[in-house]
């Protein structure tokens, strides 16, 4: 931890190696507000040099490209006058913070739409369209979908802060996944019938057991499957495999490996590796129209930090989408 003191002649009398290289610069014997040129650190440090009073500053900084962000406690040393200075990295703390902020203002802006246009269609039929019988019947089913489209997002953002609060509990039981795919298939039938797409199964007749969570496993082949559903498009298929693999490569063991691949418009390599970022949509404008929540990728992705699986998406533009998940068996 970066450290370092200062006498009554407002000079740094020592320092510690990472403070050095912290400042970058040679400071011992150097006057501190030379060194130290950030007003709430210099005021901190006046004030501990005056009447011995201990203080806390920001200090703000770059380290090898990066903004840094440090806490130093200034506290005066016994009697001696001199102040001694110690910074903290909290870096990671001020990200996290930063996260918070821009996840509630995401998800408010994810209400407000669905909020605005309801407040608008409500306005409407209390005024201009009152009387007229073929816009109410259709402005209400335009607001039964608004209504749907917040209830999922509530309902996907429970799952996620559930999810996110058990990631580190290990799960206990044995369940057998081709049965929780199988399980799975049968209740998107009918969805799959809806958007005219035909599944195309593909599963080992014998269980295949492995310590994991059965609801939580149902989800992740529920939001894959569904989206392949959703993003592959009218009159194609959607092919699900599930299979034991001896070794595989990105779990170094052996394990099953899950497919859900579509045939779909497929998705552009830059937005690959951001797919299970919370709220990150690759057709921003197709998420909406077809009522997605921008959440479906990142619960998916908790759930399967939790099992100590992995994901691996490709996509060929114009032919469609696989996403893989690796799962390891003990
Ligand atoms: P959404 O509710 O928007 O579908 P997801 O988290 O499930 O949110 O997916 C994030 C984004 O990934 C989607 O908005 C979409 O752009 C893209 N995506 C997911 N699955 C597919 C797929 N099978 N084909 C094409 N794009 C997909």
């Amino acid at each position: 931890m970066p450290a370092l003191a200062i006498a009554q002649s407002e000079q740094i009398i020592t320092l510690n190696d990472a403070a050095q290289h912290l400042l970058g610069m040679p400071a011992q014997g150097r006057h501190f507000i030379t060194v130290l040129r950030q007003p709430s650190v210099v005021e901190a440090v006046e004030k501990c040099l005056a009447d011995g009073s201990q203080a806390t500053a920001e200090f703000l900084t770059r380290e090898n490209g990066t903004d840094t962000t440090y806490t130093v406690s200034v506290s005066p040393v016994g009697k001696t006058g001199i102040a001694l200075l110690s910074f903290q990295d909290i870096t990671a703390v001020t990200a996290a913070g930063q996260m918070r902020r821009d996840f509630i203002a995401n998800v408010s802006h994810e209400l407000r739409t669905p909020l605005t246009a309801l407040m608008g269609f409500i306005e409407t039929l209390r005024g201009a369209a009152r009387d007229d019988a073929k816009a109410r019947t259709r402005f209400l089913e335009i607001m039964g979908n608004e209504t749907e489209r917040m209830n999922r997002l509530v309902d996907d953002l429970l799952s996620l802060s559930r999810v996110e609060a058990e990631e580190r509990v290990r799960p206990d039981a044995e369940i057998d996944v081709a049965s929780v795919v199988a399980t799975t298939l049968r209740n998107l039938t009918l969805l799959a019938t809806q958007a005219d797409v035909v599944l195309v199964p593909d599963l080992p007749s014998e269980p295949v057991m492995m310590r994991a969570d059965r609801d939580q496993l149902v989800q992740v082949c529920t939001n894959l499957i569904e989206n392949a559903i959703k993003y592959g498009g009218k009159g194609k298929r959607v092919y699900v495999s599930l299979r034991i693999e001896a070794h595989i490569d990105a779990l170094r063991a052996r394990g099953l490996v899950l497919s859900v691949r579509d045939e779909g418009l497929g998705i552009s390599p830059q937005h690959l590796p951001r797919l299970t970022e919370r709220f990150y949509r690759a057709d921003e404008h197709r998420s909406r129209e077809l009522g997605g929540t921008g959440l479906g990728l990142a619960i998916v992705k908790h759930i399967l930090n939790r099992h100590r699986a992995r994901i691996k998406i490709t996509s060929t533009l114009g032919q469609g989408s696989e996403f893989k998940v690796f799962l390891p068996l003990e």
